[in-house]
C-alpha cells in the first residue's frame, strides 16, 4: 500500500476526511501524539487499525469528536445522562488530553472498545485534529500511530518510521506540543479513578471538580501513595491495571532502556559503572536526564527515544524525573519503556 502524504491545508484535510469516511486508516497529529484514525463506528474500519499497528485486541480505542454533540451517539442514553462530574470536566477540560471512560452506547461497535461495554472519549485541542473529525462527519477511533510497543510517534516521520505502507495517509503536521498520552479517567463511579496519568493531573481534576479522585490501585502502592508507584510489571506479580491497555509492555525503542533512580551522586556513581560495562561489551551507552521539569520531560521523551534508536545507541540510561504532579505520567513511561528494568 503505498501511503500518501497529506498536507495540513483545507483541500487535504477534506481528502483524509473522505479516506476515514470510506473505511480507510489517516495517522494525524494531536497536541499529545500523532493517532492513526479510523471511523470509529464502522468496526471492520477499526479491525485494520488493530492490525496496522499489530495491536492486541483488547486493547480499547480512544474515540476522538470535535464538538459536544458528537458524543451524544456514543454514550448510553445521550450525554444528558452522563454524571455531573463528566459533564463539568467536558465543560472545563475539553478539548484537551483528557480522555473519559463512559458507559458506551450500542452505536460503538464493540471491537472499538476491547469488547468492554464502556467508550472512552476525547476532544482533542489541536486545529488539524479537529477539523480532520469534522471532515470524516463522524467520530475517530484512534490509538496512537506506532507499532503496537514501540514509543509513541510525536512528529509525521515517526509515524511513517513505523507505519509507512501500512496505512493510508499520514497528514504531515508538526511535533505534538504534549508529547505523551491523555490523562485517561474512568467516569462510571461515584468519584473518578485515573486509569493512564498525564498532564492533566489528579491535583487538577480535584480542583476543576471538587471532589477527591483516586488512582487506578495499579498505579500506586497499598497506601496510595504515587512514591513507589507501578513498580513491578503486572506478570510479575504487580497489581493489574483496569485499564487494557496498561498491563502490555510498551514505549520501547530497539535499545534497551534502564532507568536510575537516587540523588544526583547516586545517579552519576551508577552511570559511570554501568556506562563502563556497557563499554566493555561492546555496547554504546547514552544518557537522558530532564531535571525537574516534568513537562519538558513529556515534549522530549519519545522523541529522544527514538533518535537514540536511529543513532544506534545500544543501552539508554534514562534519570528517574520526580514523580509529582505530572511527573507521575513521565515516570510511567520512562518505567515502562525500561520494561521495570529499575536500577536503584
Ligand atoms: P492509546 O490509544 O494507545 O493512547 O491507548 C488508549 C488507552 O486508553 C489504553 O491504555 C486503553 O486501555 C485505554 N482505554 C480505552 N478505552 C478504554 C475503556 N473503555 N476502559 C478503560 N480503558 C480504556
Ligand atoms: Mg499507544
Amino acid at each position: 500500500m503505498n501511503t500518501i502524504r497529506l498536507n495540513t491545508n483545507e483541500e487535504d484535510i477534506r481528502r483524509a476526511g473522505e479516506i476515514i469516511r470510506s473505511g480507510g486508516l489517516v495517522a494525524f497529529p494531536t497536541e499529545t501524539v500523532y493517532g492513526l484514525g479510523a471511523d470509529a463506528l464502522n468496526a471492520e474500519a477499526v479491525a485494520s487499525v488493530y492490525k496496522a499497528k499489530g495491536r492486541p485486541s483488547d486493547n480499547p480505542m480512544i474515540v476522538h469528536i470535535a464538538k459536544m454533540e458528537d458524543m451524544d451517539d456514543l454514550v448510553d442514553g445521550g450525554t444528558f445522562r452522563i454524571s455531573p462530574y463528566a459533564k463539568i470536566l467536558a465543560k472545563q477540560m475539553w478539548p484537551g488530553p483528557l480522555t473519559m471512560v463512559l458507559k458506551k452506547s450500542a452505536s460503538v461497535p464493540t471491537v472499538t472498545t476491547g469488547g468492554l461495554d464502556t467508550v472512552a472519549i476525547r476532544m482533542p485541542m489541536d486545529e488539524t485534529a479537529r477539523s480532520l473529525i469534522e471532515a470524516a462527519g463522524r467520530p475517530v477511533a484512534a490509538p496512537s500511530a506506532n507499532k503496537s510497543g514501540r514509543p509513541s510517534p510525536t512528529t509525521a516521520y515517526d509515524v511513517l518510521e513505523d507505519m509507512d505502507g501500512r496505512i493510508d495517509a499520514v497528514i504531515m503536521g508538526g511535533q505534538c506540543d504534549v508529547g505523551i498520552e491523555s490523562t485517561v479517567v474512568d467516569m462510571t463511579g461515584d468519584e473518578p479513578v485515573i486509569l493512564r496519568p498525564g498532564i492533566v493531573t489528579k491535583e487538577w481534576l480535584e480542583g476543576v471538580l471538587g471532589c477527591e479522585v483516586h488512582y487506578d490501585k495499579a498505579l500506586v502502592t497499598d497506601e496510595g501513595t504515587e512514591k513507589e508507584a507501578m513498580r513491578t510489571a503486572p506478570d510479575q506479580g504487580g497489581p493489574a491495571p483496569k485499564s487494557p491497555g496498561m498491563k502490555y509492555t510498551h514505549y520501547s525503542p530497539k535499545a534497551k532502556v534502564r532507568l536510575i533512580a537516587g540523588d544526583d551522586e547516586t545517579f552519576g556513581n551508577r552511570v559511570m559503572e554501568l556506562g563502563v560495562e556497557a563499554f566493555r561489551e561492546g555496547l554504546k551507552p547514552a544518557i537522558l536526564e530532564y531535571g525537574n521539569d516534568p513537562n519538558k520531560a513529556a515534549h522530549k521523551l519519545f522523541a529522544d527515544l527514538r533518535e537514540l534508536d536511529r543513532q544506534g545507541y545500544d543501552i539508554i540510561f534514562i534519570r528517574a524525573i520526580d514523580t509529582k504532579g505530572a511527573g507521575f505520567g513521565v515516570m510511567n513511561r520512562m518505567i515502562k519503556s525500561a520494561g521495570y528494568d529499575i536500577v536503584k
